[in-house]
């Protein structure tokens, strides 16, 4: 009954299909299943499917933290294509995690869009968090470069002290920084791996962010980065999605208790997206080829194509958005 339902609905649609191609020449349309296809002369119009490798990626292992730039192919943060329209003129950000991948990605399209900025990484991420500061330099603004292991409690208060002393001030806080180790099994999970990950993507956010708060003014924004693990975990990442999911309270919870004071908490949920994290250790190697196959876009996101969105919920534009969770992932996943 459901099939023969189906049957006549597409055959229904192709009709329709085949009127609006003799009404409008160039495009052919048709439903479900088939193909929908316009051609295009408009050179500004970029087809999501096609803009960055697809798989299968090569396989490949690095120790953790792992560099951006050692990756094939090489992540997009958005070097040569992302262009600001001064839309945080004169803020000051601290980024987690913003050598490479996605804070990277956020660090390099804030200064293009007028902020200051300072990054916080592990010391052996020094060559990645080089570049970055580079980058913030020639978009003519400052780079505060912080190394040191958020997984510290001291280092967490010290970190925020030294960024809104050489920034001279703090508004935008992007707790970016995680760690996530795949294990097939929970028996696999060792207290050290579940310590590393709790502590770097729960305890760290909560260390960071109250050491930040005293010097936040009204109209800063707070942003973390979640995932969609927090909504559709893997069997693989049983402790790591935990920590995405606490990330999304996080972002309820704290946007509830700024609010009144004109500060906005937000969470940007990426799905599979090609940075370090996924090949020192948080996927399998046997996935790492078919990385983001699975989702509608057919490919593994690229970390530029979430810098927008950390710009969109810090920018004063966005004075209306607090406790929201923004997604990245190809058409797969939550929110
Ligand atoms: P990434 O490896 O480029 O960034 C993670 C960063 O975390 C590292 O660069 C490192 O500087 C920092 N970090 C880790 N442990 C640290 C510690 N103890 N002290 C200080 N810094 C530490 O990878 P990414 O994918 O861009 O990760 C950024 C965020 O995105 C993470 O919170 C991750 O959970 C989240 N995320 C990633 C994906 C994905 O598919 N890549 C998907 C969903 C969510
Ligand atoms: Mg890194």
């Amino acid at each position: 009954m459901k099939k023969e339902n189906n049957v006549s609905r597409r055959n229904a649609l192709k009709g329709i299909g085949a009127t609006v191609a003799t009404l409008v020449a160039s495009p052919s349309l048709t439903a479900m299943g088939s193909s929908y296809s316009a051609n295009t002369s408009n050179p500004g119009l970029k087809n999501p499917l096609d803009k960055y490798p697809k798989p299968p990626y090569p396989k490949q292992q690095q120790p953790h933290p792992g560099l951006a730039s050692q990756m094939d192919p090489i992540p997009d943060h958005g070097e040569k294509s992302y262009k600001g329209n001064g839309r945080l003129q004169g803020r000051k950000a601290l980024i987690t995690g913003g050598d490479s991948g996605i804070g990277r990605a956020a660090a390099i399209a804030y200064a293009r869009e007028g902020a200051d900025v300072a990054i916080n990484y592990l010391p052996a991420e020094e060559e990645d968090a080089k570049q970055v500061v580079a980058l913030i330099k020639e978009a003519g603004r400052k780079a505060v470069a912080l190394p040191g292991d958020i997984t510290d409690a001291a280092f967490c208060k010290t970190l925020v002290e030294n960024a809104v002393s050489q920034l001279g001030g703090l508004d935008i806080l992007v707790n970016n920084a995680g760690y996530q180790k795949s294990n097939l099994s929970i028996m696999d999970i060792s207290d050290d791996s579940f310590d590393a990950t709790m502590k770097t993507n729960i305890y760290a956010l909560f260390w960071i962010t109250r050491a930040a708060l005293p010097h936040l003014p009204p109209g800063a924004s707070i942003i973390a980065t979640t995932s969609v693990q927090a909504y559709d975990p893997s069997e693989n990442l049983f402790d790591y999605s935990q920590t995405k999911a606490a990330n999304v309270a996080y972002v309820k919870s704290l946007s509830k208790q700024l609010g009144p004071k004109g500060i906005r908490v937000n969470g940007v949920s990426p799905g599979p997206i090609w940075t370090p994290l996924q090949v020192c250790g948080g996927q399998e190697q046997e996935s790492l080829p078919e990385f983001g196959a699975d989702t509608p876009l057919a490919r593994a996101g690229q970390p530029a194509e979430l810098a927008s969105i950390f710009v969109q919920l810090a920018d004063n534009s966005a004075s209306y958005s607090t406790g929201q969770i923004y997604g990245a992932a190809g058409g797969g996943g939550q929110p």
